[in-house]
């Protein structure tokens, strides 16, 4: 008998078993595919992921790793950069980080059962494709289609705002040490540095038939830089979207990660946001009391939640978001504020709600 069965080994799933596991816990974890695992992700580590992870004792090797100091926002007439004001970010290719995460829950006695799908969930324990596990707690990590949220009957409330994401890499030297987002109308490029001599090319858009290679005319900005570099990697694709399960456990089953809440990838919030909950989730779970886990997730979804709306709300309409690019050109320090807000500052946690406010606030009347 198992303490703890998670199901999905993606980061959330892996950093689950690792603060289990530190926790004492015994902890198996199965997925559905075998490494090497990739997905569409814009690959950037804000500096809460890296602080959680630092938790977890997942060593970051910088030479697998390109660090990155702020972020620059811009579209046809505007433009906004600001530093990060406090830790480190990081851009990294997928498949390598998630090798780094298997390789310290391996240190740990995690036990993976890869190429293995759950089938049913029963009373006893968790029917699986390689057979019944028996477990004192389940976790759902299997990500934003979650079986065990849909079977466990712990169903999404409030609207979910699907648009797409697509991902591919280049060779090529980052010409910035920012993450560079540029808004075109009704997308986003965001481009990442992961390597001495490679960036991470992520398109957001609600048109599942446009392709990156024909969107990068929509940003010249970028264009000029990617146009003419070699391909490192296949264009892959995802839906993205922003919506949380309400609520987020059950019984002895919980959910973590994108199952439990997704942030559209264009906040580059997802890590963050499943290694927090992770740490909290660990907790809980040796102290038997998932209310616990239900509160810290609120608090940690709460920001990141906020941001991704007024980034999706920029999205919809050009005119909101040419003002809110203008005003944050005009007014460094606002941009400062919100990044600060976006890469969760310590000093920026009581001023959030009232920092909304105020930009919405200046907004209206820019
Ligand atoms: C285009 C894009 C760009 C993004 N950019 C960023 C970024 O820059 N920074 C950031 O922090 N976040 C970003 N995100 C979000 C981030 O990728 C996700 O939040 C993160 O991958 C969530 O991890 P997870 O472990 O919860 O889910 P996943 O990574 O989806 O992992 C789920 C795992 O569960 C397994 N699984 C599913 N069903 C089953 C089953 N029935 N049985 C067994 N196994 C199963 C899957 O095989 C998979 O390995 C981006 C997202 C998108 C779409």
């Amino acid at each position: 008998m198992q303490d703890v069965l998670v199901i999905g080994a993606g980061p959330a799933g892996i950093a689950t078993a690792i603060a289990s596991s530190l926790k004492g816990l015994r902890v198996t974890v199965i997925d559905a595919r075998k490494p090497p695992i990739d997905k569409p992700c814009g690959e950037g580590l804000l500096p809460e992921a890296v602080k959680a992870l630092g938790q977890l004792g997942v060593k970051l090797d910088s030479n697998l790793l390109f660090r990155f100091s702020g972020f620059h926002f811009l579209d046809e007439t505007s433009s906004a950069s600001a530093q990060i004001p406090a830790g480190d970010a990081f851009g990294v290719r997928r498949t390598v980080f998630h090798r780094l995460l298997i390789d310290r829950a391996l240190e740990l006695g995690v036990n993976f059962l890869w190429g293995t799908r759950v089938v049913r969930l029963e009373p006893r324990g968790t029917e699986t494709s390689s057979g019944m596990i028996r477990s004192k707690w389940l976790v759902g990590a299997d990500g934003s289609r979650s079986t065990v949220r849909r079977v466990a009957r712990l169903e999404r409330g409030g609207c979910a705002r699907f648009r797409f994401g697509f991902r591919r890499h280049f060779e090529i030297a980052p010409w910035t040490d920012c993450v560079e987002v540029h808004w075109g109308d009704r997308c986003q490029l965001v481009v990442t540095p992961t390597g001495a001599r490679e960036v991470c090319v992520a398109l957001f858009t609600s048109d599942s038939r446009l392709r990156l290679d024909r969107a990068l005319d929509r940003f010249p900005g970028a264009c000029r830089h990617i146009r003419g570099a070699q391909p490192r990697s296949l264009e892959a694709g995802t839906p993205t979207l922003l919506g949380r399960a309400r609520p987020v456990s059950r019984g002895r089953i919980a959910l973590v990660g994108d199952a439990s809440c997704t942030v559209d990838g264009v906040a580059g919030q997802g890590l963050s946001l499943a290694f927090q909950q992770a740490l909290q989730l660990a907790d809980a779970l040796s102290r038997e009391d998932l209310s616990r886990y239900a509160a810290a997730h609120a608090r940690i979804a709460r920001m990141p939640v906020r941001v991704t709306r007024l980034l999706l709300a920029m999205n919809s309409s050009s005119l909101l978001r040419r003002k809110v690019l203008r005003l944050f050109a005009a007014k460094p320090t606002l941009f400062a504020k919100m990044i600060s807000l976006h890469t969760g500052a310590p000093s920026s946690g009581a001023l959030g709600a009232a920092a909304m406010l105020d930009l919405g606030w200046r907004v209206m009347w820019a």
